[in-house]
């Protein structure tokens, strides 16, 4: 293995946080290493619906969501374990577009800016000592000033490091599946729609080249109550939802199978580990109901960009960048992490969830109350 290679920012995981943090430190003129296990462009679980929160940051980035033509979503349909339908106008909004494509024009953008992005390369740990970094990957070792952990939901490199959430016996907030779709079909365009049934909820939104996707979140046990068997589960769980029903007798699906993610949790997390800065799903996930991990993982790399470049340039001090990226990333992200897991537990049972659609269709001012308190703001 040979050591020689020495960077300013070493990243590890290029999703939106690692890809956007990346272009924005190369911009501002460090030397940037981005290490992805996949190989771009590729498929991830994910609703694929992005809060308008992020448009003005992502347009800056250079992702030119006007000439992608990217659908605009102004509406939310909510329905229950028993079709139910709540519908709403969204006081932001949001649009809906491929991980395929976002991630895929935010790596081409990283790689115009000057970052050495290693895809295909897992990172197997990464050690602090002397005030710097070594990166250990397969083939090679790497030194850097900075390192970011911006690997998602669950890693080897948690795993590893024996992260509290990754070794937590399982409970209410901790072992969800995921499952995802591109379908086409006869669908709404303007709408986010969100099917409940029991022990999950399925999310439908339209994205580019007329598909739609369509994902859900439910526990692992309900897949092993279907003996493991994803056709079976939508069969005799999903559709019980008549939404749900009709949605998965009138589509036809893009994949052969679908995309599948296990053991999601949205325990708490840490946000500085070993004085690697934690960005997006790694420092903390909010529930995909709310619609808004992507835009905190992108809002999450514009607050540590700025404190990375100061103690860079040699403004402020290691301990002191790591104290006001943790202050500042909790300021803005833990109040919409905590109503998130507020709702999460709303969600799952039948009759709770159908008597929170029937309380909220009579108060629908709450329903708006709800959307701001897990958003934010144009940033
Ligand atoms: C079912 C579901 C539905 C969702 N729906 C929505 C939605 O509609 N809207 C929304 O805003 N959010 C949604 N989310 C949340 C959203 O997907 C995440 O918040 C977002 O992807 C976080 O981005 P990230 O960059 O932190 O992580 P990711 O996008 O997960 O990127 C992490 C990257 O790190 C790589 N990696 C991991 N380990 C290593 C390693 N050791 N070495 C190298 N690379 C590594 C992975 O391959 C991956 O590409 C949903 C999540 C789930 C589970």
């Amino acid at each position: 293995m040979t050591t020689d290679q020495s960077y300013d920012a070493a990243i590890v995981g290029g999703g939106l946080a690692g890809l956007a943090l990346s272009i924005q430190l190369a911009r501002q003129g460090h030397r940037v290493i981005l290490f992805e296990k996949e190989k771009f462009p590729f498929h991830k679980v994910c609703g694929e619906y992005i809060s308008l929160e992020s448009w003005d940051f992502l347009n800056d980035l250079g992702v030119d969501l006007h000439s992608m033509q990217v659908p605009i979503i102004t509406r939310l349909q909510v329905s229950g374990t028993n079709g139910k339908l709540l519908q709403r106008h969204l006081p932001l909004g949001g649009f809906g577009i491929s991980r395929y494509k976002l991630d895929g024009a935010l790596a081409a953008l990283s790689r115009a800016a000057g970052v050495a992005l290693q895809e295909s390369t897992k990172v197997n740990d990464v050690l602090f000592a002397n005030d710097e970094f070594t990166i250990e990957t397969a083939q090679q070792i790497f030194r850097a000033k900075i390192v970011c952990g911006t690997y998602g939901k669950r890693s080897n490199i948690d795993i590893k490091r024996k992260r509290p959430f990754s070794t937590a016996s399982k409970n209410k907030l901790n072992n969800y599946i995921g499952v995802k779709y591109h379908i086409s079909g006869d669908f709404p365009a303007n709408t986010i729609a969100l099917h409940n049934f029991k022990n999950g909820y399925c999310g439908l939104v339209k994205i580019e080249d007329n598909k739609y996707n369509l994902c859900y979140l439910t526990t692992a046990r309900n897949l092993q109550n279907s003996h493991t068997d994803i056709k079976r589960m939508e069969q005799t769980i999903l559709s019980v939802n008549p939404h749900l029903q009709k949605i998965f007798a009138e589509s036809k699906t893009g994949f052969e199978s679908p995309l599948t993610i296990s053991q999601i949790s949205f325990d708490r997390k840490s946000q500085v580990e070993d004085h690697m800065l934690m960005i997006g799903d790694a420092a903390g996930m909010i529930t995909p109901l709310c619609g808004n991990g992507m835009s905190m993982a992108l809002h999450g790399s514009k607050i540590a960009a700025g404190h990375i470049h100061m103690f860079l340039q040699g403004q402020t001090t290691r301990e002191k960048m790591e104290k006001r990226y943790r202050f500042q990333w909790q300021r803005q992200f833990s109040r919409r992490l905590k109503t998130g897991r507020r709702i999460q537990r709303l969600f799952g049972s039948g009759w709770l969830t159908n008597l929170f659609i029937t309380v909220m269709k009579s108060f629908p001012g709450l329903v708006d109350a709800l959307i701001r308190k897990t958003h934010g703001k144009s940033f």
